[in-house]
């Protein structure tokens, strides 16, 4: 399960301006496809209509052949996994924060999470704000501890979709080597797709996809994309 395709998709916010302009590809069941392109080209959009935030104008999304709009917003929570560029955290401790999506979850497997993810250490800790609240000394956690917390969380909640939007974009470059590892624990045989600015960040994707101005200008394997440039 997990197979997600894009058929001649349409869409824009406002009539006056089209975001997507026929976009059609397909990620199997089990595969990583990167969307790469320059800022405003359509690629958070796209993750955005897979959720159905937005209803395409014209065109289908489908999971598993089946149109979203046939999906309720229930299962489509259920089946899609996003690690945002930016996380925010709820007030309370990151392990009820890596908890969320899968309440039912128990102590063992929260720890387990958070030890792939690599913020262990962490788990009973408070954020920052909300510790003061509580008078208690709160843990100031960095984007990159953040974006770990939303790594954990998602290797709970084991969603057969998985969306990494810039995953490791604000990391520095050790950082983004080991956050780089936990994501290819998650999403290896998870369908997975992965939306980022430079191709160089996305080598080990099955299909790398362009997007330009709303439609795809090039699409292959890195050695592809590579030769054609
Ligand atoms: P990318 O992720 O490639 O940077 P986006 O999909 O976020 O691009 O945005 C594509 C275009 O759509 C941008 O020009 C952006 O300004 C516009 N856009 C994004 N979200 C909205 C919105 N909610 N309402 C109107 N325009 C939007
Ligand atoms: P990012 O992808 O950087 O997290 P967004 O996808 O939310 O940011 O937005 C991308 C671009 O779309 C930004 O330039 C933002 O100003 C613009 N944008 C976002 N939401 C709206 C909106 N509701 N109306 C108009 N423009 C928007």
């Amino acid at each position: 399960a997990g197979n997600v395709e894009f058929r001649d998709v349409h869409f824009s916010y406002d009539p006056n301006r089209k975001i997507l302009k026929g976009v059609s590809f397909e990620v199997p069941a089990g595969k990583t496809v990167a969307i790469v392109g320059p800022s405003g080209a359509g690629k958070s959009t796209i993750s955005r209509l897979l959720f159905r935030f937005y209803d395409v104008q014209s065109g289908e999304v489908l999971i598993d052949g089946q149109d979203v709009r046939d999906v309720t917003q229930e299962s489509l929570r259920s089946a899609i996994g996003m690690v945002p560029q930016d996380t925010v955290l709820f007030n309370d401790t990151v392990a009820y924060n890596i908890r969320y999506g899968r309440m039912d979850a128990s102590q063992d497997e929260v720890r387990r999470a958070a030890e792939l993810a690599q913020i262990g250490p962490f788990i009973e800790r408070l954020p920052e704000g909300y510790a003061t609240m509580v008078g208690e000394r709160g843990l100031k956690l960095s984007g990159g501890e953040k974006q770990r917390v939303a790594i954990a969380r998602t290797i709970l909640k084991a969603p057969p979709i998985l969306i990494l939007d810039e995953a490791t974009s604000a990391l520095d470059s050790h950082t983004e080597q080991e956050i780089q590892a936990a994501l290819d624990l998650v999403s290896k045989d998870r369908t997975t797709i992965v939306i980022a600015h430079r191709l160089s960040t996305v080598i080990s994707a099955d299909e790398i996809i362009v997007l330009k101005d709303g439609q795809i200008a090039e699409r292959g394997t890195h050695a592809d994309l590579l030769r054609q440039n």
